[in-house]
């Protein structure tokens, strides 16, 4: 099966009941069983519920893996990784990276005992530097958020496999549509489906996807021990998502590589970072590794000034101010006051998020529509 095909029917089946072609929403905690023991496979709705392992097929069938897990947010599922580990252990993480994900690491997982680096892998040989014999998890974010930075999966797994240690792989940004982390070698792939997978800004909800059983029978462990499900409504929204994640991504990227280049023909504008520009510093990583480049970009005004930024979002029109991504709406955002706030100001600007930058996540509507938004704006 192809992934167009997949999105619709992987790993899908009509309902067993009735053969309702969509999962009904089983809204119930518990299952009657016929004796102690005897029941269909369902006994109590944070283990398994029938919406929620439907959607966990269909993340599993995307990421061309053999396992899903669904998360009741993409923080959860980090959070789930993260409990693999043990006091004493390191990880390698991206130095540019969502601020959520930044905040979990260094708040409550540092307290824990594991120690991070956070480090740049533009060059992904740099990642060697830093492993040991604690080292066991790498965790990437590609393209990154909101440098668009990208790191080269296949060279990092070879990285991995050699000093025996998990990659997990945050493909929020790119989607399977785009980029399909396992067979680059990842060990895990996480999203935050609240952003593309879902599609439609309506619900929060993260995923992970394995292929190896031993590493998801311990992360489905962890997520029955601890708890982070979603409910089965969102489970529901999130399915309905997916069938239509690559005919919105095709007009993400047809959007984003109009915006891209109107942006960086702008006289007003002083950097547009794209992956889809021949002079992105890893174009060629991401030509080889993505099968398009998204609707996901970021630029700064010329000049640098935090009060030119926040004027071209206020003024836009179109595209909304907000947090998050990923919908079929156009949303603007001022990354240093908003989604990365929580990210040291020293520590930011030195990974580019200056004062000015602003964050697009450009949406589905006419593209003439989105570039006279930005147009006046800018004006
Ligand atoms: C939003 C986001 C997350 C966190 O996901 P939530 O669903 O908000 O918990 C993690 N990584 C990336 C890249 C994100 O954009």
């Amino acid at each position: 099966m192809k992934f167009n095909t997949k999105t619709i029917h992987g790993k899908q089946h009509p309902d067993f009941a009735y053969g309702a072609v969509m999962p009904p929403i089983y809204q119930t905690s518990t299952y009657a069983q016929t004796t102690p023991g005897g029941h269909k496979g369902f006994e109590y709705s944070r283990t398994h519920n029938p919406t929620r392992q439907a959607l966990e097929n269909a993340f599993a069938s995307i990421e061309n893996g053999e396992f899903g897990l669904a998360f009741g947010s993409g923080l959860a599922a980090i959070d789930a990784v993260m409990k693999l580990l043990k006091p004493g252990d390191e990880v390698i993480s991206t130095n540019d990276l969502y601020g959520g994900t930044y905040r979990l690491f260094t708040s409550i997982f540092e307290g824990f005992g594991i120690k991070f680096h956070f480090v740049g892998m533009n060059n992904a040989a740099n990642i060697e530097n830093f492993v040991n014999d604690n080292t066991k998890l790498i965790w990437v974010e590609t393209p990154t958020n909101p440098m668009l930075n990208i790191i080269d999966i296949k060279a990092t797994a070879t990285i991995a496999k050699k000093h025996n240690i998990l990659l997990a792989v945050d493909n929020t940004f790119a989607t399977p549509y785009l980029q399909q982390p396992l067979d680059l070698g990842a060990d895990i792939v996480m999203h935050s489906a609240t952003k593309y997978i879902g599609g439609h800004s309506d619900l929060v909800m993260g995923a992970l996807i394995v292929s190896d059983k031993d590493l998801a029978n311990r992360l489905y462990f962890i997520q029955n021990a601890s708890g982070a499900i979603c409910g089965p409504q969102d489970a529901f929204l999130a399915l309905r998502g997916i069938k239509t994640l690559h005919v919105r991504m095709q007009r993400h990227c047809e959007n984003g590589k109009a915006v891209a280049n109107y942006l960086a023909s702008h006289p007003k504008v002083e950097k547009v970072y794209w992956p889809g520009f021949e002079n992105h510093p890893n174009h060629s990583i991401a030509k080889s590794q993505m099968n398009d480049f998204g609707g996901m970009m970021s630029f700064n005004t010329k000049g640098n000034n935090y009060e030119d930024a926040i004027k071209v979002v206020e003024n836009l029109k179109i595209f909304t101010l907000a947090e998050s991504l990923g919908g079929v709406e156009s949303l603007a955002g001022h990354p240093a006051s908003m989604t990365h706030a929580s990210i040291p100001r020293e520590e930011r600007i030195k990974t580019g998020v200056v004062d000015s930058l602003i964050r697009l996540s450009v949406g589905i509507e006419d593209e003439e529509d989105l570039i006279n938004d930005l147009k006046q704006a800018l004006g």
